[in-house]
């Protein structure tokens, strides 16, 4: 069975084709610049022990039809192709940001489901456009295969009211459908599984915090396999402090900018989410290069490590308090995966609730999950890779098989 992995953004498609009877990545690649003067198509094919080869090349990509159909004359290339034929393809697995409140699980696209993405563009005026348009091109390249979405949103519908609403007028929420929504769910959701996997225990009986840390940041108290509260908010700029967006802030902010500062709200808008986090605070984005500076001495690397890492521990007593006990702590993405020093400073000090990092284990690199807990921690501590695409196509897999049964 042959699933193949959208990721459609406003000038890219991002893919992966995995062979879901073997739990193999087949091909992996990017279509950038649609719509540019020129385009770029990156293509990695997956051979065996995870050896890989890759090719990049500049070609014309007018639209994104365009784009999936250079993607699919790679994946059918007479020399290189990975598939012989397009109908070997059985379902398309798309990653969609918002579902709102009504899509709370992945689904099988139909005109409904397309017509409810529409719904909630509003509240996702910058993903769910590109979104649907991979839709829409996936249906009429594969008009065969089974086209199922996988919502950014979803792994949070489960939160209480209590913990998704604002305190503001009720009316917001009933008719501006204006409430907590959190991100990262497929994400959120993939290592929630692998720890329970890990752990040897059913998810339905784990309580968890995860911590997806990479260039955009959230964390999930997740209780009975569950999710029960998320940093990100209505958008994803709450939260954590990220690589450019600033996370909690006092929500009188913008005012006093717009009113002090005579900034507009476009202005506004591009200072939190562009101008802010790791960047704002010390000069550069990219974690690597905040803690060499750190290391350098740069007084602003440190003082940024410090309000990351300090607003992650926060948010791990906050967690703690709400689930009441906690089986396992787990870090994932770029940062999380990566960094040990990142990991120890957001630790430290946690012993009394019974979270303690083992500092060899935690400093040893390797790939797969990994603990990192000390033997008299409480909390198992985890690195787990994030595989927010494989989950993707586990999930269209586990529809198609859904859909056999009732045959
Ligand atoms: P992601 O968005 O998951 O790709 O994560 C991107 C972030 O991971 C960037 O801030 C990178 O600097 C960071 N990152 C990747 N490798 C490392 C590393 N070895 N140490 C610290 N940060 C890293």
């Amino acid at each position: 069975m042959k699933i193949l992995v959208i990721n459609s953004g406003s000038s890219s498609i991002k893919y992966q084709l995995f062979d879901m009877v073997h739990h193999t990545v087949l091909t992996s690649g990017i279509a950038e610049k649609i719509g540019e003067d020129e385009g770029l198509l990156t293509h990695e094919i997956y051979q065996s022990n995870e050896h890989t080869v890759k090719s990049v090349k500049t070609c014309t990509i007018t639209n994104h039809r365009v784009g999936l159909i250079r993607i699919v004359d790679l994946l059918l290339d007479q020399a290189d192709g990975v598939i012989r034929d397009i109908l070997e393809i059985s379902a398309v697995g798309h990653r969609v940001v918002h579902g709102g409140e009504t899509l709370h699980s992945p689904t099988v696209i139909d005109e409904k489901v397309i017509s409810a993405i529409k719904d909630n563009i509003p509240l996702a005026p910058l993903h769910n456009p590109s979104n649907l348009t991979g839709i829409e091109v996936a249906k009429s390249i594969f008009p065969h295969a089974l086209q199922v979405a996988v919502f950014d949103t979803a792994f949070h519908q489960t939160i209480p009211i209590k913990a998704f609403l604002y305190a503001i007028p009720f009316d917001m929420y009933e008719k501006g459908r204006i409430r907590k929504y959190g991100f990262h769910g497929t994400s959120h959701a993939y290592v929630a599984e692998r720890a329970a996997e890990y752990m040897g225990r059913p998810k339905g009986g784990l309580n968890l915090i995860t911590i997806h840390l990479g260039n955009g940041a959230s964390m999930a108290a997740v209780k009975n396999g569950e999710c029960i509260d998320t940093t990100m908010g209505f958008t994803p700029l709450a939260g954590l402090v990220m690589g450019t967006r600033c996370g909690d802030v006092d929500p009188a902010l913008p005012f006093f900018l717009a009113e002090n500062f005579g900034m507009s709200l476009q202005e506004i808008n591009t200072l939190l989410n562009k101008e802010s986090g790791l960047k704002g605070l010390c000069g550069t984005n990219d974690m690597r290069e905040v803690i060499t500076k750190y290391h350098q001495g740069d007084s602003r690397a440190k003082i940024a490590l410090d309000v990351y890492s300090y607003r992650i521990k926060k948010y791990i007593g906050a967690y703690f308090a709400i689930l009441g006990s906690l089986d396992c702590l787990v870090f994932t993405a770029g940062i999380g995966e990566n960094s040990a020093y990142i990991r120890n400073l957001c630790c430290s000090g946690l012993g009394q609730l019974g979270i303690e990092i083992d500092s060899e284990r935690n400093s040893k690199a390797g790939k797969g999950v990994r603990e990192i807990s000390s033997l008299s921690s409480i909390a198992t501590i985890l690195v787990i890779p994030t595989n927010e695409e494989f989950k993707i196509a586990e999930e269209t897999k586990k529809i198609i098989e859904l859909r056999r049964q009732k045959k």
